[in-house]
C-alpha cells in the first residue's frame, strides 16, 4: 500500500480522497461480510442452507442497486452527493448491525424484533452500496481528461485501495467479531465507514468539481407534484428500503429479479444510445456493453474462490506452509494480498507502456486477463494430476496468482474503460451496469460451484468431478480470451479513441 500511496503523488489529489473513502467502504463491506454467515448460523442458529440463501440474496442485491444509484446520480443528484448519501446510509446500516440481542438458545427461535432490525440493517447497507459504489468509481474517471494516459494506472491504484480495505476489514472485523463479540466486529465496520464519510466531506475541495451535476440549475427547477427531484428521491429511498427489507429474506425472488433487471438495463442503455447520442458516442456505448457482458463470464469463474475452490483447498490440498498446516480460509486473503503488492507495479507498467505507445488496448487486456483466469484453473488441474494423493499447496498459490493478474487486466481496466467510453451524463448508469453484470457473474458462479458438487456432504465429495469442471471452464476461458484478442481490433474501432478529444470534459 505504501508503494501505491507513493505512486499517487503523480496523480490529482482527489484520487487520495476517493482512494481512502472507497478503502473504508470496502473495509466495512468485506469486514461485515466475513462475519455474516458465521453470525447467522452461530448467533441466530440459521441452518446452513438458510444462511447461504440469505447471503446469496444479500450479495446479489448489493450489485443490483448500483444501476439505480448511477442513474439517479447522472440525472438528478450528481455523483458526489450520491456518494455522500450512500456513505451515510452505510454508517446507519453497519451501526444497526451492532444490535444483536441475546444469542438464540438451541431449539428457540430468534427474537423477531432483533431479526427485523438485522434485516433493516442489511437493507440500509444494500441501498448505501447502491448509491456509492458505481458513483465513486465514476468520479475517479472525472479527475482525468478523456485522453489522459494515467487513467488505467489511476484505476489500478484505486483498486489497491479497494483491496487494502477488504484485506484489513475481513481480518480486523472478523477477528473482533469472532473473539470479543459480533457487535464489536460489526461496530468496527461502522466506525470504518464513518471515517470514510468524514474524509469524503472534508476532502470536497480536492475533488475539483468531480461528481457535480453539469446542469444543476435545470434540475433545481424541476417540480413533480410540487416536489423537487431530491425530495422525491429521499421518499423513494424510504420506499426502496422497505422493498429491499422484504426482498432480502427471499433468495428465490432475488434470483428471479436479477435477469429481468439486466434485460431492462441493457434495453434502456441501447435505447438511450440509439435515440440520443451521436454515432461515435453510440458506438462507444456498444463497445462498453460488450465489455460489460464479458464481466459475467469473468466473475462466474473468478468467484469459485470463496466456494468450490475454498472447499477444494480444505479437502484436497496439503496446506503445509513452512512446516505449519494453515486453515483453508487463510488462502482467501491471498487475492487481496497479491493485489496490494502487484497493483502498484501494474499501474506503473500501464503508464510506462502508454508513454511508449505500446499499451495493449482495453479489449486486448480483457482477452489476456481471461486467458490468465483460464490458465489458473488449468495449472491447478495439472498440479492435481501430478501424482500424489493431496495437491501440493504451491498450485493454490499459483492459481490465485494467475487469477489476480487476470483480475488486474480486467477489473480496474474495465472501470477505467467505462468512464472513458460513456458520455458524462451516462457514466453512473454505465458503471452501475458494470457492477450489475458482476452480480450476475456471482450468481452463475454459485451454479458452477454446485456443478462441482461442492455443496454435497463431505462423504460424497468427488475431487475428480471438481477437476473435470475446472478443466472445462479453464479451456473455455482460454478459448474466449484468445478469441477476444483476435476480434479486439473490431471492438477497438467501435471505441473511436481518435475522436475522444472532442468530448466535453468536466
Ligand atoms: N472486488 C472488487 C470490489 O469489491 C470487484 C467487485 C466486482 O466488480 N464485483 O470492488
Amino acid at each position: 500500500m505504501a508503494i501505491a500511496l507513493w505512486q499517487i503523488r503523480n496523480h490529482p489529489k482527489g484520487l487520495y480522497i476517493l482512494f481512502f473513502v472507497e478503502m473504508w467502504e470496502r473495509f466495512s463491506y468485506y469486514g461485515m461480510r466475513a462475519l455474516l454467515v458465521l453470525y447467522l448460523t452461530k448467533h441466530f442458529l440459521f441452518t446452513q442452507d438458510a444462511a447461504y440463501g440469505l447471503y446469496g440474496a444479500y450479495t446479489t442485491l448489493v450489485y443490483i442497486l448500483p444501476v439505480i444509484g448511477g442513474f439517479l446520480a447522472d440525472r438528478y443528484l450528481g455523483q458526489r452527493r450520491a456518494v455522500a448519501i450512500g456513505a451515510a446510509l452505510l454508517v446507519i446500516g453497519h451501526g444497526l448491525m451492532a444490535v444483536e440481542g441475546d444469542p438464540v438458545a438451541a431449539g428457540q427461535t430468534p427474537d423477531l424484533a432483533v431479526l427485523n432490525i438485522f434485516y433493516l440493517a442489511l437493507a440500509f447497507i444494500i441501498l448505501g452500496v447502491g448509491f456509492l459504489k458505481a458513483n465513486i468509481s465514476a468520479m475517479v474517471g472525472q479527475l482525468y481528461p478523456k485522453t489522459d494516459l494515467r487513467r488505467d494506472g489511476a484505476f489500478t491504484l484505486f483498486y489497491v485501495g479497494i483491496n487494502s480495505g477488504s484485506f484489513i476489514g475481513a481480518l480486523w472485523c472478523g477477528f473482533l467479531g469472532e473473539t470479543y463479540g459480533w457487535n464489536y466486529g460489526f461496530g468496527l465496520a461502522g466506525v470504518g465507514m464513518l471515517a470514510g464519510l468524514i474524509v469524503f466531506l472534508w476532502g470536497k475541495a480536492l475533488l475539483q468539481g468531480a461528481g457535480e451535476l453539469a446542469d444543476e440549475a435545470k434540475v433545481r427547477a424541476i417540480r413533480v407534484a410540487g416536489m423537487s427531484p431530491q425530495v422525491l428521491i429521499y421518499l423513494g429511498t424510504a420506499g426502496m428500503l422497505l422493498l429491499v427489507w422484504w426482498l432480502v429474506r427471499d433468495q428465490g425472488t432475488v434470483a428471479a429479479v436479477l435477469w429481468p433487471v439486466m434485460a431492462v438495463t441493457y434495453a434502456y442503455i441501447l435505447y438511450r444510445a440509439v435515440a440520443t447520442l451521436t454515432p461515435h458516442e453510440r458506438d462507444r456505448i456498444f463497445a462498453a456493453l460488450i465489455l460489460i457482458s464479458l464481466q459475467v463470464l469473468f466473475w462466474a469463474l473468478f468467484e469459485q474462490a470463496g466456494s468450490s475452490l475454498n472447499i477444494y483447498t480444505d479437502q484436497q490440498v496439503d496446506r503445509t506452509v513452512f512446516g505449519a498446516e494453515l486453515p483453508a480460509s487463510v488462502f482467501q486473503s491471498l487475492n487481496a494480498f497479491y493485489i496490494i503488492y502487484l497493483g502498484p507495479l501494474f499501474a506503473a507498467l500501464w503508464i510506462f507502456l502508454a508513454k511508449r505507445g505500446l499499451e495493449p488496448t482495453a479489449p486486448q487486456k480483457f482477452g489476456l486477463g481471461i486467458v490468465q483466469l483460464g490458465l489458473g484453473f488449468l495449472v491447478l488441474v495439472w498440479g492435481a494430476a501430478s501424482g500424489t494423493n493431496l495437491t501440493p499447496v504451491v498450485f493454490i498459490f499459483l492459481i490465485y496468482l494467475l487469477h489476480t493478474t487476470g483480475e488486474l487486466f480486467v477489473s480496474p481496466v474495465g472501470l477505467s474503460a467505462m468512464t472513458r467510453l460513456s458520455p458524462g451524463h451516462m457514466v453512473g448508469l454505465i458503471m452501475g451496469a458494470w457492477f450489475l453484470a458482476s452480480g450476475a457473474g456471482n450468481m452463475v458462479a454459485s451454479q458452477i460451484a454446485q456443478a462441482t458438487g461442492s455443496g454435497e456432504l463431505e462423504e460424497a465429495y468427488d475431487p475428480e468431478l471438481v477437476m473435470e469442471v475446472y478443466s472445462r471452464i479453464g479451456w473455455i476461458a482460454v478459448a474466449v480470451g484468445i478469441g477476444l484478442v483476435l476480434v479486439s481490433p473490431l471492438i477497438n474501432r467501435l471505441m473511436h479513441l481518435n475522436t475522444l478529444k472532442d468530448d466535453a470534459m468536466p
